[in-house]
């Protein structure tokens, strides 16, 4: 992995109701480099999807992109026109929705709409864009014979694969995966996920996967950032989240957000004594009007008196890599009690 291919600075998005603005996503920085897989996580209405349709600004009203910035080899993004956008979208940048079925046309079979993606980004030639669209199959593993269906006659792995084969037409060097296997069981979603790990070692393309699933984005993902009611709280390399699950060989207390603590720590034990899960009391705020300071607040069993006045920035975390980074003032200040030098 090298540099990065996508570099997003400080992003707002707002929705606009009736009640006013909802900050869904707040302040939100995050780089993807070359090649790797980054995962963003977080609960149902955290502002993950909305961060990533809107780096490809794929929302529409009431959303409105009102700050940040977002950089993809030297050239702004957020602030393109329609038009200069059309010479992003597919060829430098793709994204995969959750529900392929709502992806694809009903009335259209899969090798028209192939070629119509191509079509639409100059390949006008109908013999090359039906060759290419051959080609597409076969580069996801599906059979031919998928080309002259239409997508409620394929099986929703195999619509997903379609949709995929589609985003990579163009062979875009990042790929937005919103959920792309929420709604699939488990073995078609390993077989997906397997897939595009062998594509993008084929054709070094970067993903940004949005999931709520920890589990799963700890098996597959380069580095983690975790979001909580619109912000990233955690943010680092995958090791050091895995070596937080207990029954991790190696797993250590980490000094990091409260927050993820405890979404590590939920995870089941299949050997060793039984353990009892606590959950986390309350649940994420409205994002009408966040709490003051830390946003995690009235749920974390840490809470301090700062924690209700000041929001705590992303700061390196103690003995850990530089780009490993937690938004917790439990970083700069010690817990009642706990004996900690600021
Ligand atoms: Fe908990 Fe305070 Fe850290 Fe927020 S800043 S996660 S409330 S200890």
């Amino acid at each position: 992995m090298t540099g990065p291919v996508l570099d997003v600075k400080n992003l707002c998005v707002d929705y606009v109701s009736a009640q006013g603005l909802v900050h869904v996503v707040d302040d939100v920085s995050i780089t993807l480099r070359r090649g790797e897989v980054h995962g963003l996580v977080g609960e149902s209405g955290c502002g993950k999807s909305t961060l990533a349709r809107a780096l490809l600004r794929v929302l529409g009203p009431p959303a409105v992109i009102s700050g940040g910035s977002g950089m993809r080899e030297g050239a702004e993004l957020l602030q393109r026109c329609a038009r200069q956008l059309d010479a992003v979208r597919w060829v430098r940048m793709a994204i995969v929705f959750q529900g392929a079925i709502d992806a694809l046309n009903p009335v259209l079979r899969i090798s028209e709409q192939l070629v119509d993606a191509l079509a639409a980004h100059g390949v006008n030639d109908r013999d090359e864009a039906n060759e290419r669209a051959k080609k597409l199959v076969d580069r996801v593993s599906l059979p031919r014979r998928v080309l002259t269906a239409f997508p409620h006659e394929l099986s929703g792995g195999m619509r997903q694969r379609v949709v995929i084969a589609m985003a990579l037409a163009l062979g875009p060097q990042v790929l937005l995966m919103d959920e792309p296997t929420t709604a699939l069981d488990v073995v078609v979603q390993a077989e997906i996920l397997d897939e595009l790990d062998r594509l993008r070692r084929e054709m070094g393309f970067a993903v940004l996967l949005v999931s709520h699933d920890l589990p799963l984005m700890l098996e597959r993902c380069d580095r983690i950032s975790v979001m909580y009611a619109g912000r990233i709280v955690e943010s680092g390399p995958v090791e050091a989240y895995r070596s937080g699950v207990p029954s991790h060989p190696n797993a250590a207390h980490l000094p990091g957000h409260p927050y993820v603590q405890h979404l590590l720590q939920s995870f089941p034990r299949l050997e060793g004594p039984r353990t009892i899960n606590r959950a986390l009391e309350g649940t994420p705020p409205s994002l009408f009007s966040p709490p003051p300071g830390c946003r995690f607040h009235p749920r974390c069993p840490a809470v301090m008196p700062v924690c209700k006045v000041e929001q705590p920035r992303l700061t390196r975390l103690p003995g850990q890599p530089a780009d490993h980074v937690a938004a917790c003032h439990l970083i700069t200040q010690p817990a009642p009690g706990d004996g900690q030098s600021t």
